[in-house]
């Protein structure tokens, strides 16, 4: 499964035309049905790898809202693998939109407990999932790892003549390969979804990891986690709705609608010098509205 380059669109607000800057947008949320938009990126060299080493089953980890276990599960169907959910905390029935999701697509849940759960990357616990499941090619939680850097890196090859590169951040390894694909052009702002300073560090890792540690033309805003990952409040909610009508396009409110947010208040608070260009990369994970209440 190869997918094609995400389209680019425009956004325009009054803000954007005060502030004398414009801004894009990158699709990836429309590359795949259910790859959501990063994780294809970050799965893609991950099962060519699976496949050479003649792995015919993908075991991966995650809560049960998690982005990434859908896309193991849907792409990992798409291309003739079993795959194995290890699901922190208990079994809640019925199944929520992603779970369920998962299990149609053919994955099986393992429900591990959250002090086990703590311990995955442990060698007994992995000795565990091997003697319960035997053989399966691991990828851990989140998706990320050198071969996702890898993927990422691809994410921008067409689009590489903007000022700036705003991205949402989880485990940091897409902005890590966006950072490492521009090897140097523009300035990249991640957007941190999770709550503390311990993502700078880790994209530093993952750099590293990738013989990019002399790349330093990238920052990571800590200020728009809204309380921790998956949390949200009001503002955050109408900001998204606003902005829901305004465009012609969805965000969720777990890492799209938080980095767009903290775009628009970097616009506002003049961060951006006149004439400066931006491209959002909107990464997808549409289906983790359904977790909130709202439609997917
Ligand atoms: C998983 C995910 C991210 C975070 O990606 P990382 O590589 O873990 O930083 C961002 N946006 C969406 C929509 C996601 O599903």
């Amino acid at each position: 499964m190869e997918l094609g380059n995400a389209p680019v669109q425009q956004i325009h607000a009054p803000l954007f035309e005060q502030m004398e800057v414009s801004v894009f947008v990158k699709r990836e949320d429309l590359n795949h049905p259910f790859a959501s938009g990063n994780k294809y990126h970050k799965l893609k060299y991950n099962l060519q790898e699976a496949k050479k080493q003649g792995h015919d089953t993908l075991l991966t980890f995650g809560g049960a809202y998690s982005n990434h276990i859908y896309a193991v599960a849907g792409i990992g169907k798409a291309e003739g693998f079993k795959t194995i959910g290890v699901i922190r905390g208990e079994e809640h029935l019925p199944l929520n939109h992603t779970l369920q999701s998962a299990t149609e697509f053919g994955m099986h849940l393992h429900y591990m407990d959250r002090s086990t759960y703590r311990l995955k990357n442990t060698e007994k616990v992995k000795q565990t999932l091997q003697n319960k499941f035997n053989d399966f090619y691991l990828i851990p939680e989140g998706g990320t790892n050198g071969l996702a850097i890898k993927g990422t890196s691809e994410m921008l090859k067409e689009e590489s003549n903007y000022d700036y590169y705003a991205c949402p951040v989880g485990t940091g390894g897409t902005v890590a390969g966006i950072i490492h694909g521009l090897n140097g052009q523009g300035k990249v702002l991640g957007f941190s979804a999770l709550k503390g300073n311990f993502l700078i560090e880790e994209v530093t890792n993952l750099l590293t990891q990738v013989n990019g540690q002399h790349l330093k033309n990238w920052s990571i805003k800590t200020d728009y986690h809204f309380g921790g990952y998956a949390k949200t409040n009001f503002e955050l909610m109408d900001f998204m709705k606003a902005f829901e009508e305004a465009y012609d396009f969805l965000l969720e409110p777990v890492y799209t609608a938080k980095m767009f947010y903290g775009l628009f208040d970097r616009i506002e608070k003049g961060a951006f010098q006149k004439g400066t260009s931006i491209l959002a990369i909107h990464t997808g994970g549409l289906q983790g509205r359904a977790g909130f209440g709202l439609a997917h």
